[in-house]
């Protein structure tokens, strides 16, 4: 047990989906894909003369996501310039929200080992992304489309104090905003971007200790390893005595070590003062309400509900991670409510996932509604086809699309013809049924044909009747030749 405990507040930007930029008409477009400054006018570059206009869209999806997380909306907030000089900021200022943000004090429950543990939100604001530099060689390149997009920042309370806490919040606050709607929540293409505070305190303490703020962090990854990292450098500077030094790093992801970028700026560096070309954020309160009314379940409730239906809390989480996955349970389960939601919840993560298409789109890329699985595990259930049977209708149903029942009666199961296979269906068969071939040997050969829908039912219906019949038939009079006496 070590003397110290890590104490962590993160900052997370959200790169918003809106369709046009936070202040101007310019379309968002992907920067992977985009050619460089295809996406720009005088707003977004910075012209002088320009005004900027606030998207709604983007007021919206900010107020959703404060909502979301259970903070007070303001009323009235205001946009602020803060000022600083860099080539990605044509404007030399960026336009955010400072003294009086979009909203303040929430929580978001993450789940933990035990009970769920409740992080506190200090603020969630507005603001507008930089564009972005390329260095290639010599040369240093400047892309603008990013520049003006729509950004909401949420901040934290220094509320963290296990890597493990770090990342189940990370994952719950994506799952949250991506079952608003409001992100692609995609790390690797920037639209959610974290920046992790990180300070230590005497075990037991109360105080808060001096802190860095680390940057760069492209993945949960790299923020885990450089917390790590950052923890461990600063649990041996406090234990020889030294002192930490209140600074902005980098994470230098190739070396695995976080690297000094300057020395940690104070708000009055940015010399903040009220946005003159916007007026106050002005929101009624009936808009407010109706928005949080029209919030759909978030994945916290979605997990309890499922539980609630007798789903494992591993279970239940894996379903609830996506809001199409969730949806699709639901569905299911409503299309058969006498088949036990487990079962339904086993048929989805241990046979559907392993269906989904390679393009990302998840269940999404599916044709198999989630009615068309509820009657096939409804089949499966009923006895009516075997699980192995159900397996292979799955694998149909999930390119075709269709109805499970009506594939299944149009004999549309890949029929199965290897001798072995179905040798080993009718060992099993007459294992099973060691009295009914006493009674086909004692001379009542009638039983043979009840012997064969044995075999069939073994194989989930699944074997070629005309080989079976012969190799049953071949089987039987083998056993005959050896009871004949002499
Ligand atoms: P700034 O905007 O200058 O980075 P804030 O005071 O708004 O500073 O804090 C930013 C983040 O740092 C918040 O998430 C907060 O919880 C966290 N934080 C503040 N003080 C500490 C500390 N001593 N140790 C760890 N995290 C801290
Ligand atoms: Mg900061
Ligand atoms: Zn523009």
């Amino acid at each position: 047990m070590s003397a110290f405990e890590p104490v962590i507040g993160l900052e997370v930007h959200v790169e918003l989906q809106t369709r046009t930029k936070m202040f101007c008409g310019c379309a968002v477009v992907d920067s992977a894909s985009a050619p460089p400054n295809a996406a720009v006018c005088d707003v977004c570059l910075g012209l002088p003369g320009t005004l900027p206009v606030i998207n709604a869209q983007a007021v919206t999806f900010a107020a959703q996501i404060a909502l979301a997380l259970h903070c007070r909306v303001r009323p009235v907030s205001l946009f602020a310039r803060k000022n600083y000089f860099y080539p990605d900021l044509p404007k030399g200022y960026q336009i955010s929200q400072y003294e009086i943000p979009l909203a303040e004090e929430g929580w978001l429950a993450v789940p933990g080992e035990g009970e769920a543990k409740r992080v506190r939100i200090r603020r969630v604001h507005l603001e507008e992304d930089t564009g972005k530099l390329v260095h290639k060689g010599e040369a240093s390149l400047i892309d603008f489309n990013r520049s003006g997009v729509a950004l909401a920042e949420i901040v934290t309370e220094p509320d963290l104090h296990t890597l493990e806490e770090v990342k189940a919040f990370a994952l719950e606050l994506r799952a949250v905003l991506r079952y608003l709607g409001v992100t692609s929540g995609d790390m690797e293409k920037g639209a959610m971007r974290f920046e992790a505070n990180v300070s230590l305190r005497p075990a037991g303490s109360q105080s808060l200790g001096t802190r860095t703020e680390i940057k760069n962090l492209n993945s949960f990854r790299a923020m885990l390893r450089a917390l790590a990292f950052e923890i461990d450098r600063q649990e041996r500077l406090l234990a020889a005595g030294g002192a930490v030094l209140q600074e902005t790093l980098g994470w230098d992801e190739a070396r695995g070590v976080t690297l000094s970028q300057r020395g940690k700026e104070e708000a009055h560096d940015y010399r903040y003062f009220p946005e003159p070309d916007l007026p106050p954020l002005e929101l009624d309160s009936a808009w407010i309400d109706g928005l949080r009314a029209g919030l759909p379940q978030l994945p916290g409730a979605r997990r309890q509900q499922f539980e609630s239906l007798g789903l494992t809390p591993s279970l239940a989480a894996t379903l609830a991670a996506e809001r199409a996955t969730a949806d699709y349970f639901e569905a299911a389960h409503r299309a058969a409510p006498a088949v036990p939601p487990i079962r339904l919840a086993h048929w989805i993560v241990g046979e559907l996932f392993g269906h989904l298409p390679a393009d990302a789109t998840g269940i999404a890329g599916v044709r198999i509604r989630p009615e068309a699985l509820a009657e096939l595990v409804a089949m499966v259930e009923g006895d009516y086809i075997s699980p192995a049977t159900g397996k292979a209708l799955l694998q149909r149903l999930v390119q075709e699309g269709g109805s499970p029942s009506r594939l299944a009666a149009a004999g549309g199961l890949d029929q199965i013809s290897e001798p072995a296979a179905i040798d080993a269906w009718i060992d099993s068969a007459l294992n099973q049924h060691a009295p009914q071939v006493e009674q086909y040997l004692a001379g009542k050969t009638a039983v043979a044909q009840w012997l064969f829908g044995q075999v069939m039912r073994a194989a989930g219906g699944r074997a070629k009747p005309s080989i079976v019949q012969a190799r049953l038939t071949e089987r039987l009079k083998a056993l005959e030749e050896r009871r004949r006496p002499g």
